[in-house]
């Protein structure tokens, strides 16, 4: 996928660095040329700001853009890797300090024939993974057969995530939530909309988690209002940035709703991202979290976080911890100011 790193330079000498990187354009309301197109919009509006107050600077990006939160999202970023190295501290202190030793990661297994998905799943359990995310949403008739090949070849602490990306009808969603309610599995995203989602939540009694359709924190104040999930998964450039995550997930963990936290894709420095906002989340309310570099091809930053053993540890160092490599990144395709 088309990834943007955002370099966000400083009177003072320091600059910061962040990643967006959407999942193609058929996803969610975003494209990789529209962050680029966004920047350039709300870019020069930004000038002269202080990047360390980043409430008024998100306040000041909300006033000159409607929407787009994940054009918005690498600017509040790379400001947040900005207030790291000034106050010389991780950006997990700034998040609210370590709150476990690492994070668990998940792997994610693309739909295909449910055996070949059952053979990487346990090729990827013997890499250390525990935790599991089925990409279903396909033919209910075919996402059965996948869901129960497996879940048959984990061990029962193994969590296996059915994650349907909006795929299904309610009638698809009902027929397999039905066909495999004598497993333990999670059902993710079932439909397109949250109400024929919350509408198969209470059709069934397996584990329930929204995505797609939180995508801020009103759409989370209704969703807990309305018990309409147990897990969210919560994605940074969906929601615009540490900012409005850290939000969410401190309401999350208020409420006691665990959160997957990761984004829609991206390679080293949307990990590092990730990682610090992961680890500063209690492992009882952290749910899992991705390591999108160990699933792309090139290394776009040193100090980024390499699993090991199916988890993965925020850098210590000021901000994110991470130095573009601009030998791989090459010339700036666009500059602001
Ligand atoms: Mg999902």
């Amino acid at each position: 996928f088309d990834s943007t790193v955002v370099a966000v330079e400083t009177d003072a000498g320091i600059t910061g660095y962040a990643e967006c990187c959407p999942l193609g354009s058929a996803y969610l309301p975003a494209y990789a040329k529209g962050v680029r197109a966004g920047l350039e919009e709300i870019g020069p509006k930004l000038i002269g700001m202080d990047p360390t107050a980043l409430l008024p600077l998100n306040a000041h990006m909300d006033a000159v853009l409607r929407g787009h939160p994940y054009v918005k999202a690498p600017i509040d970023i790379a400001c947040w890797d900005i207030l790291g190295k000034v106050a010389n501290l991780p950006v997990t202190t700034l998040l609210g300090g370590l709150a476990q030793p690492d994070v668990k990661l998940y792997r994610a297994i693309s739909q295909e024939d449910a055996n070949v998905m059952a053979q990487k799943i346990a090729g990827y359990r013997a890499e250390g993974y525990t935790k599991f995310q089925l990409k279903v949403g396909g033919d209910p008739n075919d996402d059965i057969v996948r869901i129960r090949a497996c879940r048959e070849i984990l061990e029962p602490t193994d969590i296996l995530v059915c994650d349907a990306n909006t795929g299904w009808t309610m009638a698809d969603a009902a027929r397999v939530v039905n066909a495999v309610a004598d497993l333990d599995v999670y059902i993710e995203q079932p439909c397109m909309t949250y109400e024929e989602s919350v509408s198969v939540r209470a059709r069934t009694s397996l584990p329930f988690v929204l995505d797609e359709n939180i995508d801020g924190v009103s759409m989370l104040q209704r969703g807990l209002a309305e018990d309409a999930f147990d897990v969210i998964n919560l994605k940074i450039s969906k929601v615009g940035g540490l900012t409005k995550a850290k939000q969410m997930r401190d309401l999350c963990v208020a409420n006691h709703i665990p959160m997957t936290i990761e984004d829609t894709w991206g390679g080293d420095i949307v990990t590092a991202t990730i990682a610090a906002l992961a680890q500063t989340t209690p492992e009882k309310f952290c749910f899992s979290a991705t390591d999108f570099n160990s699933y792309g091809t090139v290394d776009i930053a040193d100090g980024a976080p390499k699993r090991v053993n199916g988890r993965m540890k925020a850098s210590t160092a000021p901000g994110l911890g991470i130095t573009p490599k601009w030998d791989v990144l090459g010339e700036p395709v666009g500059v602001i100011g």
